[in-house]
């Protein structure tokens, strides 16, 4: 059996996000959704309401599950038993930054990244920039799922 780790800060979860972990599900036999909780960025959702969230998303993807962890990446990776993080990767900006991720979690502890090429539809899409759209009044509804963005309209 073959497991994945998606990890993230998913605040909120976009279809973006959505799109990599459905393919990841196509392709390992589990996949862990792994949510970074990092109180000290003042997340607009915390862990356990992100959590919930793709929760409700995924509930009908029996090999997909979803935790919130703190720490090191390949501390998580190693306590639950994966054999490779998956990330999603937009474009050049992600592709620099994942490289170095990549190998420096490699060197810490052997874990392996595989990449997945982001859908073009959702290539311009981060969780950064939706909400500050939402914030400023744009309209976010076809980049969300529609649990998510029901959650974001009542929060802003
Ligand atoms: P964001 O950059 O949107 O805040 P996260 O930190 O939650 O996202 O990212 C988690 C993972 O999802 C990363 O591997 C990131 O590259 C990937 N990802 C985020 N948005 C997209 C997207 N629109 N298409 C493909 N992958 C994405």
């Amino acid at each position: 059996m073959t497991s994945a780790l998606c990890p993230g800060s998913f605040d909120p979860p976009t279809l973006g996000h959505v799109d990599i972990i459905e393919r990841c599900a196509a392709v390992f036999d589990r996949v862990l959704v792994g949510i970074v909780e990092n109180p000290s960025k003042a997340p607009l959702f915390a862990a356990s309401e992100r959590q919930a969230l793709l929760e409700d998303v995924f509930r009908e993807f029996p090999t997909v599950e979803v935790a919130t962890f703190q720490g090191l990446l390949v501390d998580f990776a190693g306590s639950q038993s994966v054999d490779v993080v998956v990330k999603g990767l937009r474009g050049v900006g992600d592709f620099e930054y994942e490289l170095q991720m990549a190998q420096m979690n490699h060197e810490l502890s052997g874990m392996d990244t595989m990449f997945i090429a982001t859908n073009p539809a959702y290539s311009y899409l981060s969780s950064s920039l939706v909400k500050e759209v939402a914030r400023l009044g744009g309209d976010v509804q076809k980049m969300l799922p529609a649990n998510v963005y029901a959650a974001l309209k009542e929060r802003m």
